[in-house]
């Protein structure tokens, strides 16, 4: 098996962006945010799984968000060595913003948790930028040199053309991505699931 997660913040895009990639509709039936077991989808040998989003989820209490975030970190933790790429999504129109209200209250966001994680167990990570039409094209260099900063990769954003894939769900811009994740398929000789 070749599996394929995904994880981030809810109403980030990641159901749009797995919908554009696999042609499946992973939130059939499911209230946003209320979900609290990956999601597998599977193709031969090749599986994507949906974490549960975090953060924002209205009506739902705090404990309750404690509680998915301990299901992420425990499903990574017990899966890290079949996970062969992790793929974290964020909305970077507002990615900046809502690190610094975190920071604010002296607290690490989510996102960057996961990252880090991820960085240490190994698991090899692509940062899918999404929503990149709600920034505008005179500050979108800006913006990805700042959220790369935050999450460790030094500016400018463009030396990590490896790691990080700047998309658009809405207009169904997913061609670096799937560039990115073709790329390790293809290092990994496994070219043919996708
Ligand atoms: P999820 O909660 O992360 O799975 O996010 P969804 O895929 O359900 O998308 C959340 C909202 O963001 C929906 O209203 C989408 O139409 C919207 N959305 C997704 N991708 C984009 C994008 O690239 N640009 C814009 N402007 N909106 C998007």
């Amino acid at each position: 098996n070749y599996e394929v997660l995904f994880a981030g913040r809810s109403n980030v895009g990641k159901s749009s962006i797995i919908r554009g990639i696999t042609g499946k509709n992973v939130k059939v039936g499911k209230r946003p945010g209320v979900t609290l077991k990956p999601t597998h989808i599977r193709n031969s040998d090749l599986v994507v799984t949906d974490l549960p989003g975090f953060g924002f989820m209205s009506g739902v209490k705090d404990r309750k968000q404690d509680i998915v975030k301990d299901q992420i970190v425990r499903y990574i933790e017990q899966n890290a060595d079949r996970i062969s790429i992790a793929v974290l999504v964020i909305d970077g129109a507002v990615f900046l913003d809502v690190v610094k209200r975190w920071e604010e209250r002296n607290e690490i966001p989510i996102d960057i948790e996961l990252f880090e994680l991820f960085r240490e167990l190994g698991v090899d990570t692509i940062l899918a930028v999404n929503k990149t039409d709600k920034i505008k094209d005179s500050e979108l260099n800006e913006t990805l040199d700042g959220i790369c900063d935050k999450l460790g990769m030094l500016p400018p954003w463009k030396q990590w053309l490896d790691s990080v894939a700047p998309v658009c769900a809405k207009k169904g811009d997913l061609k670096s991505l799937k560039a990115l994740i073709r790329q390790r398929l293809h290092a990994a000789k496994r070219d043919d699931l996708f």
